[in-house]
């Protein structure tokens, strides 16, 4: 790759509305000038990215996404440029001309970052009312049109463009470069999970973690960072039980039977119908169950509304994230139990673009696959 290129893995399809049963995904690897670009927009090379689940549904077909494009929604990478804003010889600079993180520090070329899956306007309602998470004129980093506005957007390439404004957050240098990229997706989207109840509720309580993947194992960590009193992990696998435990998780155990009634917050991460009703039922007087596995159309699962009203049981979904969460996951990520989290069995080997498209249609053998491009 010459010095001043961008090399971007491009899946070209088939996408998920082509007709059932064409040839599996194809991808394209493109090398193209850097791209011009405007003020306050980052030029971020990717020092590494993460696969995570979503995108092998994607070129599975198992889920709707503009093609082609550029997938990859959980990376972390190192500033090289900052669009800079025209100004006359002795103006100020324009408001929002200094990219800055979420937190509002200055961001510097150079400074290792990872950014929101998310790009909202800040204007409409939603955004207005605090749910940029749902902004109705949302952009997502990994889908968007290769031909279309924002061509740069998803991780598996040597570089991202970042849209002035976009969120994002410095990386301490105790957090190495694949454990950060897992914050973007799978790290902020548990930090919102948790955030579904008041944080001094977290403090003794009695937590159920359904579905151990890298949402299940970060949700472990979290839950115990918060003051959980005790979190059971439920997984059939072995292997992810023995994760679970070493995240933090006081029990574990192959099914949901058992827990009727003695959880405080259930984390349905699995997404299973089975484990939206397991999430439900466990729940005791006042408890919450968050559901944020459920991300593909699923059947329907029944809910007993006598058993939410009768016991106060609240039942709410988490999609996407606020800000504060890819904050709150990087923190994580850089806390002695981030730090500890068995990170060695949870990655693979990293690997080039080249072997993407094989890595995406292999069963992976570790929770993330990770590229260095
Ligand atoms: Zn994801
Ligand atoms: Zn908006």
């Amino acid at each position: 790759m010459g010095r001043d290129t961008v090399r971007s893995l491009v899946w070209t399809g088939p996408a998920a509305d082509a007709p059932a049963g064409t040839a599996p995904s194809t991808f394209e690897l493109v090398e193209r000038p850097l791209p011009d670009f405007g003020p306050g927009e980052l030029l971020v090379r990717v020092r590494a990215a993460a696969v995570c689940g979503s995108d092998r549904h994607t070129v599975q077909g198992r889920r709707p996404a503009p093609c082609p494009s550029v997938l990859g929604h959980e990376g972390v990478g190192e500033i090289t440029a900052i669009g800079a804003a025209p100004t006359a010889e002795g103006d100020p600079p324009m408001p929002g001309a200094v990219p800055s993180t979420v937190d509002g520090a200055p961001l510097r070329i150079g400074d290792r970052i990872v950014w929101s899956v998310i790009s909202a306007c800040r204007t409409c309602d939603r955004c207005c009312a605090g749910h940029t998470a749902k902004c109705r004129r949302l952009r997502k980093v990994g889908h968007e049109r290769f031909a279309g506005t924002w061509p740069l957007s998803g991780s598996y390439a040597s570089h991202v463009l970042l849209p002035a404004g976009h969120d994002v957050v410095r990386v301490p240098p105790a957090v190495a470069d694949a454990p950060a990229a897992v914050a973007a997706c799978a790290g902020a989207t548990v930090m919102a999970a948790l955030d579904s109840v008041p944080a001094s509720r977290l403090e003794g309580a009695r937590v159920l973690v359904s579905g151990v993947g890298m949402l299940g194992l970060l949700a472990i960590a979290a839950a115990a960072e918060a003051g959980a009193e005790r979190i059971h992990a439920v997984d059939p696998s072995p292997a992810r039980q023995d994760l679970a435990r070493r995240a933090g998780a006081s029990s574990v155990a192959a099914s949901r039977d058992g827990t009727d009634g003695g959880i405080d917050l259930a984390l349905e991460l699995s997404g299973a119908p089975a484990g939206v009703r397991a999430a439900v039922t466990a729940l005791d007087v006042g408890g919450t169950a968050v559901l944020a596995g459920s991300v593909f159309p699923g059947p329907g699962v029944e809910i007993d509304p006598e058993h939410l009203v009768r016991g106060r049981r609240t039942v709410t979904g988490v999609h996407n994230y606020e800000p504060e969460h890819l904050v709150g996951a990087v923190e994580l990520l850089g806390s002695a139990r981030g730090r500890t989290l068995p990170w060695s069995q949870i990655l693979g080997a990293p690997i080039g673009l080249e072997e993407v498209p094989d890595a995406l249609a292999a069963q992976p053998e570790h929770l993330r696959t990770v590229i260095v491009p």
